[in-house]
C-alpha cells in the first residue's frame, strides 16, 4: 500500500456538494481507502464576474494502485462530474491532482509528481498539512512545513465544513 495525497477543487455553483460526490466517488476506488480527509478551505475566486468561492480539499489515499492508474481513476471521476458542468456552467466543476505519490519522483508526459504547483498553491499545502503535518518529508527530502513557511495563507479560510467519507464499500 503507498500513501497518495490527492487534491480536491472545485468552484461549480454548488462546489461543496461536488467535493463531496468526488470523496464519494474516491471511497469506491478499487484496492484503495480513505485514510484521512482535510476540512474544506475556501477561497475567493479572482477574475471578472461573479464566480462561486473556489472550495479546496486534501484526502490522503491508501491505495494498491499504481500511479497511472490512479491517475486514470481521478480524470474518470473529473469526466463524471465535468459533464453536468458542461450542460449547466461555465465555472470549473471539479479538478483532482496527485500530489504527492508515497516518496515516489515521477517525470513523464502525463504525470508529475510531486504535482509542479503544489509549492505556490496555499490551497493546497495548508489543507495537506492539516492532514499530514509539517513534518511530511518530500521526495526531495524537504519537509512540507519548509513549504508551508514559504506561502502565504492570503485569503485562504479553513471551514468548519467536512467531507464525509465513512461508506466504505469494495
Ligand atoms: P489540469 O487541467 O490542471 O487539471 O491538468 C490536467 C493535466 O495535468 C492532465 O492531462 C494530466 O495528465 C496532467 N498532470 C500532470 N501531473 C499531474 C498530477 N500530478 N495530477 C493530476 N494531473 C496531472
Amino acid at each position: 500500500m503507498t500513501t497518495a495525497y490527492v487534491g480536491l477543487g472545485s468552484n461549480l455553483a454548488d462546489p461543496s456538494v461536488q467535493l463531496q460526490e468526488a470523496v464519494e466517488a474516491l471511497v469506491r476506488l478499487p484496492s484503495s481507502r480513505i485514510q484521512t480527509v482535510s476540512s474544506i478551505y475556501k477561497s475567493r475566486a479572482i477574475g471578472p464576474g461573479a464566480q462561486p468561492d473556489y472550495l479546496n480539499a486534501v484526502v490522503a489515499l491508501e491505495t494498491l494502485l499504481a500511479p497511472l492508474p490512479l491517475l486514470d481513476a481521478l480524470q474518470e471521476i473529473e469526466r463524471a462530474q465535468g459533464r453536468i458542468r458542461i450542460e449547466r456552467w461555465a465555472a470549473r466543476t471539479m479538478d483532482l491532482d496527485i500530489l504527492l505519490y508515497g516518496q515516489q519522483w515521477i517525470d513523464t508526459p502525463r504525470l508529475q509528481v510531486p504535482h509542479p504547483a503544489m509549492a505556490k498553491r496555499n490551497f493546497v499545502l495548508y489543507p495537506l498539512a492539516q492532514i499530514a503535518g509539517p513534518q511530511l518529508v518530500l521526495p526531495n527530502g524537504r519537509l512540507l512545513g519548509t513549504l508551508l513557511e514559504k506561502c502565504a495563507r492570503g485569503d485562504l479560510v479553513q471551514t468548519q465544513g467536512q467531507l464525509h467519507h465513512n461508506t466504505h464499500s469494495d
